[in-house]
């Protein structure tokens, strides 16, 4: 991808971005080296705040599917993207680096409840805002929390940042002659139903004209690069 005056950005972390080579849950180390990475961009200049997910610990859909009720698994899935912005909070702090939790479900004693306005101001001070709590509704994915929260912080693009170096014309890891596009239009994602984030993520991106990159958070020193312009990636726009 060339280099684009993105100045703010929203990245999102899935939770199994923060595993490392676990089956489960939260790898110090993994979140550390992600805290390194975030604190490089913003030393690089470039405003930035977080939505993480929380697939590492709990997921609805599967819960539901062993016969939980979806809402109540659905807030347990919630929870845990909680947890992982405070492991993350941590590790950014550890760094020095100065950092709010907003969660979408109030929760008084542990960190600030989302307000847009709020959020806004500590960006200004040169914050990072972690969401937690996706959107605070069940049903939903934190894929559109963070395409929701791009479009309220009026973010320049939406990083996705996943295992994989962008998107493929099929799994890379299952299909060894799949490509990798350069870039996508929104229309084209939603029209294949290629894997890039969920329908309705795609779909608020592409109403609010933020662009989606996806890359490879797994390598070390590329939410940098790819920033400048120089690593692999997939853009869709
Ligand atoms: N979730 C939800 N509403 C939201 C965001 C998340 O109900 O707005 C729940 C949902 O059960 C989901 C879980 O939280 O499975 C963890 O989020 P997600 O699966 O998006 O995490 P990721 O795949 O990014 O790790």
């Amino acid at each position: 991808m060339p280099q684009r005056n993105f100045k703010r950005i929203l990245l999102k972390l899935s939770g199994e971005a923060l595993m490392g080579d676990q089956q489960f849950g939260i790898d110090t180390e993994t979140v550390t080296r992600v805290a390194e990475e975030v604190k490089l961009a913003r030393e690089a200049g470039f405003e930035l705040c977080l939505v993480v997910g929380g697939g590492n610990i709990f997921r609805g859909l599967a819960a539901a599917d062993q016969g939980f009720d979806r809402a109540s698994a659905d807030y347990m899935g919630m929870l845990a993207t909680v947890m992982n912005a405070l492991a993350v909070q941590n590790a950014l702090e550890q760094q020095g680096v100065d950092t709010r939790v907003q969660s979408a479900i109030p929760m008084a004693s542990v960190c600030e409840p989302y307000i847009r306005r709020r959020a806004m101001r500590h960006m200004e001070r040169e914050r990072i805002v972690i969401f937690a709590a996706g959107t605070g509704n069940p049903f939903f994915t934190t894929d559109t929390a963070a395409a929701l929260r791009a479009a309220e912080m009026q973010c320049d693009a939406l990083f996705k940042g996943t295992s994989v170096d962008g998107v493929y014309t099929a799994d890379p890891k299952q299909d060894r002659t799949a490509k990798r596009y350069d870039s996508l239009s929104f229309d084209r994602v939603l029209s294949d139903n290629l894997k890039v984030m969920d329908a309705s993520a795609v779909a608020v991106c592409r109403d609010n004209d933020i662009p989606i990159v996806v890359f490879n958070i797994r390598e070390r020193g590329n939410l940098a690069r790819v920033l400048a312009g120089e690593g692999v990636s997939t853009i869709v726009e």
